[in-house]
């Protein structure tokens, strides 16, 4: 397969210059494919997620692009909708990272913030306008901005827009623009309704997609902790441990519902944890602050719902939980992909309460990854029970074992990490092949027989249970959820799952080196474009 360089694909020496500052030697596959095509002024479709480098697949050939030409009053030379607020701005961002070499004029309409320096940018002439949807709207509907002298339209993270309930917006803004234009359209699904969209506004596109990378960074170690106990004080507490002992740098902890994030940013301060909170009914002022003090440091735990799951790019986040399990399983991957980016390491770890249990079969398929448990996996009773369970958050009844389920993590079981059987990851029939027996109570018999081993003071599976979901085998590593505990346990030494609860790192999982990336790249960047997935006619 042919590996291109940056200075293979037409763009300008300007923006090469930029490329070089921006420490990045090698396009990623979607910026390989898509960048040759839009320099050209053909359309795109490209089938790309966030972390695959596609904010740069369309930024780089606009900015060579709009080097000739110059924009007039009101009239935005180029138009990016984006479906959050948070997304507009660091596409925004990025203008001013690759565009060092230009002075392009770029104005950003979100909800939110004060709109005069914006609108006075707007008035004096824009080469650039991002904007979400509504608020373009607002705006064009004031008569502060034409769209007639739009040549570049790009649409990102289409499939966002449409769970938002923006195609509407899409529609309408679409039609104000001059048919005579380019688009560049990026989703990283095609449900219909897409596809309708890019049949209707499209001219003839050159579809790239991107291998998925449905599934999470490899450098990414992901564990699941089943909360029995699953109230929402239970959860917190074994938050807390899960963020003490795991040298947490930075975490974003996601929860599903606004006020959940609120309540858990509240525990979280009066614990003494250094936390900050995020979520959509936040005022834009205070939302951009707060992402500020995480990107810098001064807040260490960014409690958060999914707003912040999409889209942005904080570099150095450690450690990623889920409070909640999401009900979406892409949201997981969105979450959890805020951490291993740039081809570090990352952690994640979900706190799985009993009402969530259905969900991580779901997550499983997506990731195509077993889920690992820290400390006790769940039953087969307590999976069984999970499908009959409503959603919600009252009658979460505790069960004999949930006692001792509130009071620790760690006092959950002599804990280990514990692979789920490949059943959970599939259906009843694929388990039986997995497992080689179609006996609900033979599975029972080799989980008790694994209990012991759990156990034991090295925690390691017994050759024996071939058939059975296995532990995994425990390993120490120079990896900050290994590290010993800075605090001595009380828990008597047999009992002591001091090292059973640190995330360990799956080397056999981490295969980047083959390929000829930047090192700098996650490993799911690094995945080639499939040739059969690049068409396009001429
Ligand atoms: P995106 O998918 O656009 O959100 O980009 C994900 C991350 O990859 C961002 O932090 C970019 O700065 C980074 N990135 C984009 N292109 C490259 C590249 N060619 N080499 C290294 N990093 C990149």
């Amino acid at each position: 397969m042919e590996s291109k360089t940056f200075a293979d694909l037409g763009l300008s020496p300007k923006v090469q210059a930029a490329i070089t500052a921006a420490g990045y030697v090698n396009p990623t596959p979607i910026q390989a494919a898509a960048i040759p095509v839009a320099v050209t002024g053909r359309d795109v479709l490209g089938i790309a997620q966030t972390g695959t480098g596609k904010t740069a697949s369309f930024t780089l050939p606009m900015i060579t692009r709009l080097e000739t030409g110059r924009a007039r009053a009101r009239m935005p030379r180029s138009l990016i909708l984006a479906p959050t607020r948070e997304l507009a701005a660091q596409v925004a961002q990025s203008f001013e990272k690759y565009g060092i070499n230009h002075k392009l004029s770029v104005a950003l309409l979100i909800g939110g913030v004060s709109m005069d320096d914006q609108v006075k940018k707007l008035d004096r002439g824009v080469d650039v306008l991002i904007a979400t949807p509504g608020r373009l709207l607002d705006h064009f509907g004031r008569g502060r901005v034409m769209l007639m002298g739009v040549e570049i339209l790009v649409i990102d993270e289409a499939d966002r827009m449409l769970d938002m309930g923006f195609i509407p917006d899409i529609e309408k803004i679409c039609k104000l623009l001059p048919p005579r234009r380019q688009t560049l359209f990026f989703s990283a699904t095609m449900p219909p309704e897409i596809t309708r969209l890019v049949n209707q506004f499209l001219k003839d596109p050159v579809r790239i997609e991107v291998a998925k990378p449905a599934t999470t960074a490899k450098t990414i170690t992901q564990r699941f902790v089943y909360c029995q106990n699953g109230e929402d004080w239970a959860k917190r507490e074994i938050l807390r441990e899960l963020i003490r002992d795991g040298n947490v740098k930075n975490a974003i902890i996601f929860c599903n519902r606004k006020r959940d994030v609120a309540v858990l940013y509240k525990s979280l301060t009066k614990h003494g944890f250094n936390a900050g909170a995020l979520h959509g009914d936040m005022d834009q002022t205070s939302r951009m602050d707060t992402l500020d003090k995480f990107r810098n440091g001064e807040i260490m735990l960014l409690a958060a719902s999914d707003v912040a799951a999409r889209g942005l790019d904080i570099p150095d986040v450690s450690h990623v939980f889920n409070f909640d399990l999401p009900w979406a399983a892409d949201d997981y991957v969105h979450r959890i992909g805020r951490t291993g980016r740039a081809g570090r390491e990352g952690y994640s770890a979900s706190l799985v309460s009993p009402d969530d249990l259905k969900f991580v079969a779901d997550i499983e398929k997506v990731t195509g990854e077993a889920a690992v448990w820290l400390g006790d996996p769940p039953t087969d009773e307590d999976i069984a029970g999970a499908g009959k369970r409503r959603r919600g958050r009252g009658g979460r009844a505790s069960s004999g074992r949930g006692a001792s389920q509130g009071k620790s993590a760690k006092s959950r079981g002599a804990g280990g990490e514990h692979r789920a059987p490949e059943s959970r990851a599939t259906n009843g029939a694929q388990r039986r092949a997995s497992t080689g027996t179609s006996d609900e109570s033979a599975q029972k018999a080799q989980r008790q027989q694994a209990k012991p081993e759990r156990q034991q003071k090295n925690g390691r599976p017994q050759s024996g249970a071939a058939q059975t979901p296995k532990p995994v085998r425990r390993q120490r590593a120079a990896d900050s959820w290994t590290d010993e505990p800075k605090t001595p346990r009380r828990e008597p030494a047999e009992e002591r799952p001091s090292k059973d609860l640190r995330h360990k790192p799956q080397p056999a999982s981490r295969s980047d080196e083959r390929l000829g990336f930047a090192e700098n790249v996650p490993a799911f960047m690094r995945r080639p474009v499939r040739p059969d997935k690049v068409r396009g006619r001429g």
